[in-house]
């Protein structure tokens, strides 16, 4: 299954919307703030180019999008202005996501964006040229040596498709019965699939921005990721075994066929630092100048503060409807073509109530990674 063809946040701005629904990824975007202007005021210590150009990857549709851009516009302006340059430069802002993404939903936002622009910093700053650019990443998107800064937020844990090395060898068959990702107890045949899945795209990947990214620019990337070497920790896939739990509850209850779920698994891969670190090695166009770490919760904290209780209370179960729908927005449109539409609200329903359940008893995080790359001159 090629993730082209399926995979897409929930559209609009409605209720089980991205829009509504991305406050883990809003958070992400923050913490790794520092790191982008790092990165961007690196760049232009060494160049000062009359036109700049950026490319956020996986830009989705909703609040995050076009606040990435103003955080990555700001930062930029803000040098210029602090060198004394006496004019702008000119700003080509081009927005990536896959075919089936909601740019019109982007579209529509962004008379009201240029307007903000305006107002917020005068009619000396732009131009700004905002523009679509649909297709994968893993692959070309721009033109060579036509990007200065590429940003990239909760996109790269997503494989071009799903691991091929999953199906048994009769085509009939799958190493990963009952459960939609790595799990605790999958065999270490189907950790290898992953993982090769995982490395042949990031070199795809790197080598395609090697070719659009000028000599000396930068790249700032954050995904889902995990500290241990082990693929199977919590930390890394707990959200999918409880997703595959909901599900096979589906099955006993003779609502999904049990044959669906085993044919069902996730185009994703939460890798760790080694293997992000291998793959930039081996394909060798960039440096890697910073590598960081971070946890958030479940439900979009930071991972600090308050304790859990250790009984399931009305507010940890309300805790995990919510985190339900952060992964519904996200996941609906993949399992939507696998199993139906109508098996969704009873899907996440129980998904809701085991998270919920999971939450009472620890305070569950997702780990992030977040790189900084520089383009070898
Ligand atoms: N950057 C946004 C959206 C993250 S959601 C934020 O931080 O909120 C992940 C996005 O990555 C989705 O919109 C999905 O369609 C996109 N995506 C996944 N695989 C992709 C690929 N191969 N090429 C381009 N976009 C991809």
């Amino acid at each position: 299954m090629e993730v082209m063809q399926v995979l897409h946040m929930n559209k609009g701005a409605g209720e089980t919307s991205y829009a509504t629904n991305s406050t883990v990824q809003t958070n992400i975007i923050s913490t790794a703030k520092p790191v982008t202007e790092e990165a961007i005021l690196d760049i232009f210590n060494h160049v000062l180019p009359e036109s700049v150009g950026i490319a956020d990857l996986g830009c989705s549709s909703g609040p995050n999008t076009l606040l990435v851009v103003s955080e990555i516009l700001n930062v930029i302006y803000a040098k210029w202005q602090q060198l004394g340059r006496p004019c702008s430069p000119e700003f080509r802002v081009y927005l990536n996501d896959l075919i089936g993404n909601d740019f019109n939903n982007v579209f529509g936002s962004l008379p009201a964006f240029y307007n903000k622009l305006k107002e917020e910093k005068g009619s000396e700053f732009g131009p700004c040229f905002i523009s679509g650019a649909p297709g994968s990443f893993y692959g070309r998107v721009f033109p060579s040596k036509s990007l200065h800064f590429v940003h990239s937020s909760s996109s790269l844990h997503w494989l071009s498709q799903v691991p091929p090395g999953l199906a048994s060898k009769d085509g009939r068959g799958s190493w990963n019965k009952g459960k939609i990702y790595i799990s605790k107890t999958s065999p270490d045949c189907v950790l290898e699939a992953y993982s090769s899945q995982f490395q042949k795209d990031w070199s795809v990947f790197l080598k395609s921005r090697a070719e659009e990214i000028v000599g000396g620019g930068r790249m700032v990337l954050s995904f889902m990721g995990r500290r241990s070497t082990d693929p199977r920790s919590k930390e890394s896939c707990y959200q999918w075994e409880l997703l595959a739990r909901a599900l096979m509850s589906m099955v006993s209850e003779g609502l999904i066929e049990e044959k669906k779920v085993d044919s069902f698994n996730a185009p994703y891969y939460a890798p760790s630092p080694e293997e992000v670190k291998f793959g930039i090695y081996k394909e060798g166009s960039f440096i890697l100048d910073r590598l960081e770490m971070f946890e958030i919760d479940w439900d979009g904290g930071d991972g600090d503060g308050d304790n859990y209780d250790a009984t399931p209370t009305s507010s940890t179960l309300s805790n995990g409807a919510r985190v339900a729908k952060t992964i519904r927005a996200v996941v609906e449109s993949m399992l939507e073509s696998h199993f139906g539409g109508d098996v969704m609200d009873g899907l996440f329903q129980r998904y809701g109530e085991m998270v919920g359940n999971h939450l009472a008893k620890t305070r569950a995080k997702y780990t992030n990674l977040v790189i900084s790359l520089a383009r070898k001159v």
